[in-house]
């Protein structure tokens, strides 16, 4: 062009130079540039009310000229744009410079868009502020392509779900999330068992009908923050997170889901009206950073799964034998436990509690399961199971029933009728919501004396919900139990806590007993238990007392209460009646 002599279709552009007639023409020219301009533009005043916007615009946003004018752009706000985002823009222009960024506005219609914006301040000579301008593009359909494509890249299109990339991905994740949480995570390796011969026999699309079944089945077996992947082919994998921190527990947790998976695969299938029976092969490890790789961890779920193909399908293995044997015997384990409850195989024997030097005063009852085939199992092996598994609420029910019971015998005999029995209560127990009525209700149904009857809770288990575990307290003492605080010193009470309890005793736990003479700081931590006890008006009793020394340490600390194979072990109900009968007779006076 050439700027000495425009035609006068090719104005000069440059104002400078223009005279008012020129002006004119390049006004006509720029507004026709707008006016037909491909993108958005708006122009608004210095307080960002619209005077302006082109005939793009009126076409994106389905408002016409007339309706946006005198408006703020706000009014195009779908209220999916983050808020921060609105608060850098004003940042970015109020500084005079120009915000390029995108927006999700709403048309008229109500319907979301996207759109690329750049906005500019426009300044007079002296620097003043007159308007804003915006040019937009409408770029919805670009990102909805962006967003196919990755979709492509991370999702398998045949079942829709995550595929191997995105899987590896969210392993990644997983890892480093259980190295901060502490938390285990498992990999299950699915392989579905014959897939070849159903391909083969009746075509690929029943095959793919199959396996898009299979991903819906395996979705609806987990929770939503757990990942069901394909790999290809018959190949799933299902990512867990945030099981247990304890490994035992964890792989049982795995093995559930696994299972549940097993018996879901296992239902009928209808491919193209026809019914369909397959089974899976599931390879399991579990993960916790910082040990594993990902890579590690697919071979390993890999090996496994082979390993449950060797099995004989249909069939569940874990990556480790010493995982698979934990597991399997817990899981006959919880199998015992049920029929043990079925066919009355717990029983509770008795350990005296005494004063001074063997007056019997009472007695805490201790669980005992008679195994059928492996004789006397002590608590410590199955409780925990049983808390897990929910199966501590029918056995600590039988427990106090049984102890009531026992009571209320007793209290027909007079030589019998003073004696206490201390029970033990688990955490479940003791937390769940009608604890309370159903221990009035045995108490109210054996005639047991309230007042013989002492609970005996641990410090975890006090903590947990500090005011309710105060009301349910609260109302069984109005009952007339009372409550002793078991193997006392191992937790981590605070004293403020100690105060509100409503208890009567502390138990001094048998680890501090057993060390006394060996360890000083034990000692300390005996005569201190004491002291605090008798402080808070709390009697007390120390458990695991087994040499006349350790108990004439504790009498002299003036702990005179005390339990532990120095006086008895834990009897079957004859043999502790029959220990109160020597006793007696060693002392007719009873001291
Ligand atoms: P715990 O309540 O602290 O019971 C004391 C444990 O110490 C008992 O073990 C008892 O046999 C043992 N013991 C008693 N005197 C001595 C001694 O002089 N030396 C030594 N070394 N040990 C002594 P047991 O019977 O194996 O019970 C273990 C735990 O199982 C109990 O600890 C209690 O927490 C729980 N438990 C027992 N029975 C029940 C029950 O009916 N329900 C619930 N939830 N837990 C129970
Ligand atoms: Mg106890
Ligand atoms: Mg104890």
């Amino acid at each position: 062009m050439n700027p000495a002599a425009p035609s006068s279709e090719q104005a000069d552009l440059s104002w400078s130079s223009a005279e008012p007639r020129q002006a004119e023409a390049i006004l006509r020219t720029l507004l026709r540039a707008v006016e037909h301009s491909p993108v958005s533009i708006v122009i608004t005043d210095a307080k960002g009310n619209i005077e302006y916007v082109n005939p793009k615009f009126e076409q994106v946003s389905g408002y016409s000229r007339a309706e946006a004018t005198g408006k703020n752009p706000r009014m195009l706000k779908s209220g999916e744009s983050p808020a921060g985002e609105y608060r850098e823009l004003w940042a970015t222009i109020s500084a005079g410079e120009t915000w390029r960024g995108e927006f999700h506005n709403r048309r008229k219609d109500g319907t979301l868009y996207w759109e690329q914006a750049s906005i500019s301040p426009v300044l007079d000579e002296q620097g003043r502020l007159l308007h804003y301008v915006a040019v937009k593009e409408d770029i919805t359909e670009r990102k909805a392509a962006a967003d196919e494509i990755a979709h492509l890249a991370y999702y398998d299109t045949l079942s829709a779900l995550p595929n191997r990339r995105l899987l590896l991905d969210r392993l990644h994740q997983a890892l480093a999330a259980s190295a901060r949480n502490k938390r285990q995570g498992a990999v299950l390796f699915i392989d579905l068992d014959n897939f070849k011969i159903l391909n083969d026999t009746r075509g690929h699309d029943t095959g793919d009908l199959l396996l898009a079944q299979v991903a819906q089945r395996l979705i609806a077996c987990v929770r939503e923050e757990d990942t069901v992947a394909r790999l290809g082919g018959d190949e799933f994998v299902v990512m867990l997170c945030d099981l247990s921190e304890n490994v035992g527990e964890a792989g049982a947790q795995a093995k559930a889901v696994g299972e549940k998976i097993l018996d879901t695969l296992n239902k009928p299938y209808r491919l193209a009206g026809q019914e369909h029976l397959s089974t899976a092969s599931i390879g399991v490890t579990l993960f916790k950073a910082p040990h594993k790789t990902v890579d590690e961890l697919m071979k390993r779920a890999d090996l496994a799964m082979y390993q449950a193909k060797a099995a004989g399908r249909n069939t569940l293995r874990f990556y480790d034998p010493q995982m698979q044997a934990v597991v399997s015997a817990r899981a006959s384990l919880e199998a015992d436990l049920r029929q043990a409850l079925r066919e009355r195989q717990f029983l509770l024997h008795y350990q005296a509690q005494v004063i001074g030097r063997g007056k019997v005063t009472g007695a805490e009852a201790l669980l005992r399961w008679q195994h059928p085939s492996r004789g006397i199992i002590y608590p410590l092996e199955f409780i925990p199971l049983a808390e897990e598994t929910g199966l501590i609420l029918q056995i600590g029910l039988w427990v106090l029933e049984t102890a009531c019971a026992q009571l209320a015998a007793w209290a027909a005999r007079p030589e019998t009728a003073q004696l206490t029995l201390a029970v033990n209560v688990s955490a479940r127990q003791f937390h769940q919501a009608d604890f309370v009525a159903s221990v009035l209700a045995v108490l109210e149904a054996s005639g047991a004396n309230p007042q013989r009857l002492k609970l005996e809770l641990t410090e975890s288990l006090l903590l947990d919900d500090v005011d309710d575990t105060i009301a349910k307290m609260m109302l069984l003492k109005a009952g007339g139990v009372s409550f002793s605080l078991d193997d006392f010193g191992t937790g981590y009470s605070s004293l403020s806590y100690l105060k509100r309890l409503p208890l009567d005793q502390l138990k001094i736990d048998q680890s501090f007993v057993r060390d006394v003479f060996s360890d000083p700081n034990d000692a300390t931590i005996a005569r201190t238990i004491v002291a605090l006890a008798q402080s808070m008006g709390l009697k007390v009793i120390a458990e695991g007392v087994e040499t006349e020394l350790q108990r004439e340490f504790l009498a002299s600390e003036g702990c005179h209460a005390c339990q532990g194979y120095l006086f008895s072990r834990p009897l079957p109900i004859a043999g502790f009646e029959q220990l109160l009968t020597i006793a007696a007779a060693a002392d007719p006076s009873g001291d």
